[in-house]
């Protein structure tokens, strides 16, 4: 019956086509076996088969109650022998609610992390779990521990980095809240406790509170949430030892938290016990407090990683005078809508934060200067309400974004890592994973690129892996099929006629607009298999981890995140040095290829990269540089919307497990031959249960006996130099007749 039971897939790429699912579909329901029935919520109810007939089955579930079901709808369970595995692929099953149980089985039991193949889940337990702290670093440095944790992914990357000589990284993704963050400071702890030392450490760790104190957002689903993609990359000396780092970012999704209201309240409470929030009318009122506690943690932090005291407050004056322009405000000042600013305590408090004279901040937040006719003169338009806001949000979006670089650029050169390099690192990415929502948009079109950008890197070394095996074995490598994304990258980057190039171009027109951009698309896409143009201004892209449609409604404005060159003019004629040095930085991004350089009016807009071009440079960075490292994987999970500890949603975490392509990870990794054993163990293990006499006792002789013996099928292993390679479950009807005749 084992037998039965372990049918492997045939190949993976007909599975594919099939259905996500179709390791369901051989179940005939058998009496008295396990099997998940779907209840009408949803989530899946373990049922014993009474009785079969026809094509319906009786079951039983849990609380006594009797079912009459078709037999079809069932979907086979695990042996209770495989509950809480601590690896996926050791599951004879690997169907939906297999995988839910048994993660679920381990959440329960405060195991939180499972191993999914290559690849470590990490499922986010919302309360304090006794897995850390210097006990668990040492049983997981001594090897006497060896459960699932990133501890554990971490000391592999360690011994890797070391053994072989080659860097290593740690890509970590999942959706916020997930629990990101916090692994990646997990896995730079025991990085600390093994490589510490020099001291160097504390400095790289402390790094993590002012990213978050900078970078981060309250938002709906995490209180704490990171709003961008980092890379650290952390150097070790001959001896081990950390010698220093270097910090990546990907572009902050600027549009990601920073619009209108909803950005106030982003920059605002990424700290809020920084500041004493007050809400008035709508309005946000907000100063630096007198140092509580979390500045004074903060500004620790800045000392540790030798940011000057005076540059300090000029970092502080910058978030207020982000925070202060917000609260800017307008009157109209004519019949046609134009406005100008009022002059309160918003307005006079900016000027003063950065160094510039009233007159001129209002100037450049209520007109523009632009050159006209064919003598190029200047002359002086009035904003109305709705481009003075634009024009008022553009410029705290850019204070703020240049602020957060210029953090990064002291971090880095505080954790420089000198001329002792010695080339070794481990790199540790902490990233935005897929997202698919009800309504998807510019911000979800950058990150599931990267995603897929990042699926196609761990396929491709997944599948390097398998093949050097292989190849080192002898075996026959074209029985191993694996998908490939790159149909998806093309319709992305491929130029002229790509997702990008195509947005890129029309954001560059003066009359283009989303619904012209979503009918291009459609014009020159619709022969791409991953491409589907929708009713209106809606386009359907097929990722890796399924279907997202986007909406294109301020896909050209998000992409042209255009700044006035009147804004850049007042910050570089600021007195404080910080804005100045920002002006100069957006200068030199202006020079290079842009869109936005035509414009209607002929007006002098700061010509900056587009969005997408900036996204795809700095991704293309941090490919570059993974791509030269050995790269693990943590999958975060979260369980529930509500941050809460013990309770685990079904649909919730299924939804996140499609999309982070775990169970795709495992199909892959289970439609080679995941099985491996050496010829000697192999005959070592069963030869005892051979009943005819072999000729000649070395072990691949016996091996291929007892392969005969138990009608393995050829298609279900290959015979390597060195070792057996065996399809999924294929062991299980030996390890079973061991079992009993032992
Ligand atoms: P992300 O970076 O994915 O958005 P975070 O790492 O900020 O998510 O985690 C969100 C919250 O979840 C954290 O503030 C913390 O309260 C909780 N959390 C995450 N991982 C763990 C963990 N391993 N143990 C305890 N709590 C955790
Ligand atoms: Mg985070």
């Amino acid at each position: 019956d084992l037998k039965a039971v372990d049918t492997p897939k045939q190949s993976s790429k007909q599975l594919h086509v099939d259905s996500k699912w179709s390791d369901t579909t051989p179940f005939a329901s058998k009496k008295k076996l396990q099997s998940w029935f779907q209840l009408p919520d949803g989530n899946w109810e373990l049922g014993t088969t009474l009785r079969t007939f026809g094509n319906e089955s009786l079951i039983s579930l849990a609380d006594e109650k009797v079912l009459r079901v078709n037999s079809e709808t069932l979907v086979p369970a695990n042996p209770d022998i495989l509950d809480g595995v601590d690896d996926l692929m050791q599951l004879s099953y690997l169907n939906e609610p297999s995988v839910l149980y048994n993660l679920q089985y381990r959440y329960n039991r405060d195991m939180i992390y499972t191993k999914a193949g290559p690849v470590l889940v990490a499922i986010n337990p919302f309360k304090k779990v006794s897995l850390y702290g210097n006990d668990f670093v040492e049983a997981y440095k001594r090897k006497s521990l060896d459960s699932p944790h990133v501890y554990a992914i971490t000391d592999t990357a360690m011994r890797e980095m070391i053994r072989d000589e080659v860097n290593q990284s740690i890509i970590i993704s999942g959706e916020s809240g997930a629990g990101k963050t916090e692994t990646a400071k997990i896995a730079m702890q025991y990085l600390a406790a093994l490589g510490g030392g020099s001291g160097i450490e504390k400095e790289i760790l402390k790094t993590n509170p002012i990213l978050e104190a900078f970078g981060n957002a309250k938002t709906l689903r995490n209180d704490n949430s990171s709003r961008f993609g980092k890379l650290i990359e952390i150097h070790f000396s001959e001896t081990g030892k950390i010698s220093g780092a270097k910090i990546q970012t990907l572009v902050k999704l600027r549009s990601f938290a920073l619009r209108h209201k909803r950005f106030r309240q982003s920059v605002l409470v990424n700290s809020p016990e920084l500041f004493n929030v007050q809400r008035e009318k709508g309005h946000i009122i907000f100063f630096i407090s007198s140092v509580p506690e979390l500045q004074h943690s903060l500004e620790e932090a800045l000392d540790i990683v030798h940011v000057k005291k005076e540059d300090q407050e000029s970092v502080f004056a910058m978030l207020a005078a982000v925070l202060w322009l917000g609260n800017v405000s307008f009157t109209v000042v004519d019949s046609e809508n134009h406005v100008e600013p009022v002059v309160d305590e918003g307005l006079t408090n900016v000027a003063t934060l950065i160094g510039c004279n009233i007159e001129e901040l209002k100037l450049a937040l209520s007109s523009r200067k632009m050159r006209v006719g064919k003598r190029n003169d200047t002359i002086i338009q009035k904003l109305t309400l709705a481009q003075a806001i634009d024009t008022r949000d553009a410029l705290a979006k850019s204070i703020y974004s240049c602020l957060f670089d210029w953090l990064v650029e002291q971090i880095n050169k505080s954790l420089a890592v000198g001329k002792r390099r010695t080339g070794r690192s481990i790199s540790i990415l902490d990233i935005y994973g897929f997202e698919s929502f009800e309504r998807n948009s510019f911000e979800q079109f950058c990150i599931n690129y990267a995603n897929e950008r990042l699926q196609q890197h761990f396929n491709r070394h997944l599948f390097k892996l398998e093949q050097e095996e292989y190849i080192q074995d002898g075996i026959d490598w074209a029985k191993v099929d694996f998908e490939d994304n790159q149909a998806c990258l093309n319709l992305f980057e491929k130029k002229p006629l790509g997702l990008q190039s195509l947005l890129d171009e029309e954001s560059t027109f003066p009359n283009g607009t989303d619904l012209s951009f979503a009918n291009k698309l459609k014009q020159h896409l619709s022969s791409n298999p991953c491409f589907r143009g929708e009713r209106g201004k809606a386009f359907t892209v097929c990722h890796y981890a399924g279907e997202v449609s986007y909406d294109t409604t301020g896909f050209l404005e998000k992409n042209r995140d255009l700044l006035h060159m009147d804004s850049i003019q007042l910050l570089s004629s600021c007195t404080c040095q910080l804005p100045q040095a920002f002006a100069s930085s957006m200068l030199v991004q202006s020079e290079k290829p842009v869109v936005g350089a035509l414009h209607k009016s002929g007006g002098a807009d700061s010509q900056k990269l587009s969005v997408t071009t900036k996204f795809k440079g700095q991704l293309f960075q941090l490919m570059q540089r993974l791509e030269n490292t050995t790269p693990h994987f943590i999958r975060c999970i979260k369980p529930n919307n509500f941050q809460s500890p013990g309770s685990y949603n079904q649909g919730l975490v299924l939804q996140q497990l499609r999309c982070c392509g775990v169970l795709e990870v495992v199909r892959i990794s289970r439609s080679g031959f995941p099985t491996r054993m050496s010829h000697q163990k192999f005959a070592r293990r069963y030869g005892f249960l051979l009943l005819d006499h072999v000729a000649s006792q070395d072990p691949l002789s016996v091996s291929v006996a007892i392969l005969h013996q138990f009608n393995i099928l050829p298609e279900m292993y290959q015979v390597g130099y060195t070792k057996l390679f065996f399809r999924t479950g294929q062991i299980g009807v030996l390890e079973d007749t061991r079992n009993r005749t032992l």
